[in-house]
């Protein structure tokens, strides 16, 4: 047998080798799921199938990409290049392009991003005239993404009365009108939305036999990770291409379902087994991710839910530390919690930085955490906020190439006509709009049309405009022959943007120069990366489609040592060494928005359980008695999710407030709070609010010392506290993880004393005194 087969269990085994018709992994996290996909890909391809014929679908390009590269260690890295993989969106925009011509669409279309999509349809609302309060272009947003989920076109909304009915009863009676006026001019800016790519590629799919058969016979094998979280527009694309020959494989755990505001439907992978004839089932059962304790207080939780299917999770991995739960006064005192607790484990068990990661329920939530780390010095990385490539300074350059591959583009177009800023005001822009609403041309084609239209404007502007056109036009020249990097080069300076963010001067205007210099490196990475992988040309279309579906997960390098702070949304599929679940608070996780059901309930604890499953060796959760929150200090209770954990499992630790006050320690663990302004509240105080004493289980009163197992500084200080001893070189010393050692070195005086120990174990270590648990033996 193929030795990397090896690698697997016999449960995982099975799934790996079963090549032919429709199979479906159902398993709880952690227990191999994305490595089966992985090794089976492999070993289908040593059986002889060809890569052109595989289509593998992820969550994130990210998850891609490590398959590729694990798949290409397996078979050679010649073969893996023509695997079909990535997400859904940048697998089926690569066949948009081809067929692009089908349905009425430039194959050079442009991929509007959310904030492209934003910019328009707040744009619309304005030409319609409404009252934007009411029609918030977020929500409205929002909207429309459901309908084109749901496979609902204009056509089909018009012709539902309900839905204009819902719409109308939503105080937007108008949201038919501007989803038609948005649908229109992307068509006509030759401009698809996200969306749109899945929804144009059912239509494909639909229309086009013809298609839809040459597609089933390349993609003769489907592989599909997180079936939980597909949605309807998916899961249709994924039952037409393999309707034929029904070679389809999914992975995925109902449990980890956590995408149903964004149209998941886990239906879709309860109802697998009837969609298509003899399906296999596999169950996988043994996680090979976390200790015992995560593992089990993880089963405890999902329990819980009445919607799901029965599945057993276990593990033969250590037992490892409880699960520590940890309660502060307020959103900063918990951000102190979790960065000093990162520094001490760093020190003591010499971790990296990305060892860790901090996961919250809402972005918002960073901002307390991110305060700590940067005072404690932790490098650490916010993933899921603005992609690279949607920074202001670095779309203002994609605006421009984008206009030279697609000038109808209207959002690229009405970035830049006026940056940096070249006397083409407002009103003309508004002009433009309306002419080429009018005529039903693009803005660009007005633009170079405009004494053949009736777009009033004085002859100094008019020259303006013709300039515009020109330099867009002697771009387009260039692209002929430059590559990506020349091109960008050129237009940046030709533009005027690089002289427009140089002469502001500020830190920022620098930092925006900086990041137009990465960018403008990252195209000749490109340029050059382009050559080793098949499956691109270079051009400056793909660069941009690359960019168009980049989220900052695909941006990591990996270069960078840091803790890694997302939301759990994100998190899905990952694993850290150590997390931290942070603002387990009622009414913030589970969110306020999702307690109306059973089970938009049921959704917010998939989504802890998902949390909880992404650690490896320990897990922490941290709540916080008040909080700042929409700028108010509001007052808060432990999350419910904590109370339904089995108890054996949680080691409650002593809230700091009431550890025993030792200024050396404190002083040093919170540097950046001077000891007497440490905030000291009786424990009844702290706990007891109105009502919550009666709500809280006996587990978070914090009055008794018996249900408190304290972990207190001071224990621990009874330990570490050599550095005033009378520790010399030549010492030996035992620590409990690297074992016994002798003294080299001592360095630095009180709080700072370091030890250079060369352990038995582990070799020689620098160990900061106050920190390491040392003994003399
Ligand atoms: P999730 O539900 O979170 O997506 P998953 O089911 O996809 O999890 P994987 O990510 O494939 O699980 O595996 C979890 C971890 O266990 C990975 O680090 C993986 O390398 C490891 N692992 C899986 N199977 C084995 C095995 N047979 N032997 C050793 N390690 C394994
Ligand atoms: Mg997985």
């Amino acid at each position: 047998m193929e030795k990397y087969l090896s690698q697997l269990n016999e449960a995982q085994l099975e799934p790996t080798i079963q090549i032919d018709g429709p199979m479906i992994v159902i398993a709880g996290a952690g227990s191999g799921k994305t490595r089966v996909l992985t090794y089976r890909i492999a070993y289908m391809m040593s059986k002889g199938i060809d890569a052109f014929n595989i289509l593998s679908l992820t969550f994130t390009n990210k998850a891609a990409r490590e398959m590729k590269e694990r798949i290409a260690t397996i078979v050679g890295a010649s073969e893996a290049k023509n695997l079909w993989m990535g997400t859904f969106h940048s697998v089926f925009a690569k066949i948009l392009r081809i067929e692009a011509d089908r349905l009425g669409y430039p194959s050079n279309f442009t991929i509007y991003d959310t904030q492209d999509s934003d910019r328009l349809i707040a744009s619309i609302i304005k030409e319609m005239n409404l009252d934007k309060d009411i029609y918030k272009y977020k929500q409205v947003r929002s909207r429309i993404s459901s309908y084109k989920n749901s496979l609902i076109t204009v056509r089909a909304y018009f012709q539902n009365p309900e839905l204009k009915e819902a719409d109308a009863m939503a105080r937007r009676p108008r949201m038919g009108d501007i989803y038609k006026e948005y649908v229109d001019r992307c068509f006509k800016a030759g401009a698809m939305d996200f969306d749109d790519l899945l929804l144009k590629t059912n239509e494909l799919l639909t229309r086009f036999p013809e298609v839809l058969a040459k597609y089933q016979n390349r993609f003769k094998y489907i592989l599909v990770d997180e079936y939980q979280d597909t949605n309807h527009s998916q899961y249709l694309i994924v039952r037409a291409l393999s309707d034929k020959f029904q070679n389809i494989c999914v992975v995925g755990d109902d449990a980890q379902s956590i995408y149903a505001f964004r149209g998941a439907n886990i239906n879709n992978i309860l109802n697998f087994q009837k969609d298509y004839d003899d399906v296999k089932v596999f169950r996988l059962e043994q996680n090979y991710r976390s200790t015992k304790n995560i593992v089990n207080a993880a089963n405890s939780i999902i329990d819980k839910n009445q919607t799901k299917l029965d599945k057993v999770v276990w593990t033969a991995n250590d037992e490892g530390g409880k699960i520590k739960v940890n309660r502060s006064l307020t959103d900063s005192d918990e951000g102190r919690y979790v960065a000093s607790t990162i520094f001490e484990s760093k020190m003591q068990d010499q971790l990296k930085n990305s060892d860790f990661a901090i996961l919250y329920r809402t972005n918002a939530q960073s901002r307390s955490i991110e305060d700590a780390l940067r005072k404690r010095d932790i490098p650490y990385r916010i993933y899921g906020g603005l992609s690279f490539y949607q920074r202001k300074e670095i779309k203002d350059v994609l605006s421009y190439l984008r206009l030279i591959i697609n000038p109808a583009d209207e959002e690229a177009l009405k970035r830049v006509i006026n940056f940096p800023p070249r006397g083409i005001g407002q009103t003309t822009v508004d002009k433009l709009i309306v002419s080429a609403n009018g005529y039903n041309r693009t803005m660009f084609e007005v633009m170079k049309n405009i004494d053949k239209t009736d777009v009033k404007i004085n002859s100094g502007t008019k020259i303006k405009l013709q300039n515009f056109v020109t330099l867009i036009e002697s771009f387009q020249v260039l692209n002929q022959t430059a590559d990506v990097f020349e091109l960008a080069e050129h237009v940046t300076r030709t533009s005027g943007l690089i002289k427009e963010f140089n002469k502001d001067g500020t830190p920022e205007g620098v930092t925006r120069m900086e990041n137009i210099e990465e960018l403008v490196n990252g195209m000749k990475d490109f340029v050059e990366g382009q050559k080793e992988i098949a499956d691109t040309t270079g051009s400056l279309a793909e660069f941009l489609e690359d960019v168009a579906l980049a989220t900052d997960l695909d941006a990591d390098k990996g270069d960078v040592d840091h803790v890694a702070l997302m939301t759990i949304h994100l998190a899905k599929g990952l694993e850290f060494p150590y997390v931290y679940i942070v603002g387990l608070e009622e009414d913030l996780f589970p969110s306020a928005m999702s307690m109306n059901t059973r089970s938009e309930l049921e959704e917010e604890r998939r989504l802890f359980y998902v949390a909880l499953t992404r650690a490896e060796k320990q897990a922490y959760l941290t709540y916080a008695l008040s909080r700042y929150r929409w700028g108010k200090l509001v007052d808060s209770e432990p999350s419910r999710f904590i109370e339904e954990i089995d108890e054996q499992y949680l080691e409650i630790l002593t809230p700091i407030e009431e550890r025993r006050f030792n200024p050396m320690l404190d002083a040093d663990i919170f540097g950046d709070v001077e000891p007497n302004k440490i905030r000291y509240k009786p424990a009844k105080q702290a706990v007891l609010k109105k009502g919550s004493a009666k709500k809280a289980p006996e587990k978070f009163q914090v009055t008794t010392p018996k249900n408190l197992k304290p972990v207190s500084k001071t224990d621990t200080n009874a330990k570490t506290n050599l550095f005033d001893s009378k520790l010399v070189v030549g010492n030996i010393v035992k620590h409990i993880r690297f074992g016994t050692g002798e003294v080299l070195k001592i360095e630095g005086t009180g709080a700072d004393t370091k030890a250079e120990i060369n352990f038995q174990h582990g070799g020689v270590k620098k160990l900061l005194l106050r920190f390491a648990k040392l003994e003399i033996v």
